[in-house]
């Protein structure tokens, strides 16, 4: 198929854990597919808690995934397979040099290609992911969701660490996650401070 609405367009699903990102990723892929495009969609190596080759989201549902390192594998990918649309997940776990990750996705983009992303905005300390943060302003569609604060049922904002590891990229199962709103993360850091 030659011109479609979301050709050379950058598509973001971003937001905390358990907010559904990767479940309106597979959501896009699914319709992407549905409509005839040939699409292809990776995950980086380091988020292997479920399985292989398959994007696992929170409830479970899986697609297949291709499992890269870094950038320059989708590149490889891609310019052999010469997809309509690629989609990453987990971006924030992408391997390589933050303007080599984002000139890739600006080359797809002059292309032609359709680029979808999920990944999370911000770590649990509430820091934003430098590769989001870098790409959400060049975005065409940009997709916020919302996990529920697990303290008072508003809107989450982060997903905050139950435990006092501080390593940046933690991958675990959701019960080392919780995701809060602004109010009750502030609320939970005054009283890890406190201890
Ligand atoms: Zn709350």
């Amino acid at each position: 198929m030659e011109l479609h609405q979301y050709k050379g367009r950058l598509i973001i699903h971003t937001g905390s854990m358990f907010s559904g990102k990767t479940s309106s990723l597979e959501k896009d892929i699914k319709r992407f597919k549905i409509a005839g495009y040939n699409t292809i969609a990776f995950k980086p190596v380091v988020d292997s808690r479920y399985s292989k080759n398959e994007i696992v989201t929170h409830d479970l549902t899986y697609m297949n995934a291709i499992l890269v390192e870094d950038i320059d594998e989708i590149i490889e990918y891609c310019d052999e397979l010469k997809p309509d649309v690629i989609a990453i997940d987990e971006v924030q776990f992408l391997g390589g040099e933050l303007k080599n990750i984002v000139n890739g996705i600006n080359e797809f983009l002059k292309r032609g290609c359709t680029i979808i992303v999920a990944g999370l905005d911000m770590d649990y300390r509430g820091k934003p992911f430098e590769v989001i943060k870098e790409l959400m302003p060049i975005s065409d569609y940009l997709h916020k969701h919302h996990a529920v604060c697990a303290k008072c049922g508003v809107d989450a904002w982060v997903s905050h660490r139950k435990s006092d590891d501080m390593e940046r990229i933690k991958l675990g199962a959701s019960d080392e996650y919780e995701p809060l709103c602004r109010k009750c993360f502030l609320e939970e850091k005054n009283k890890m401070n406190n201890i």
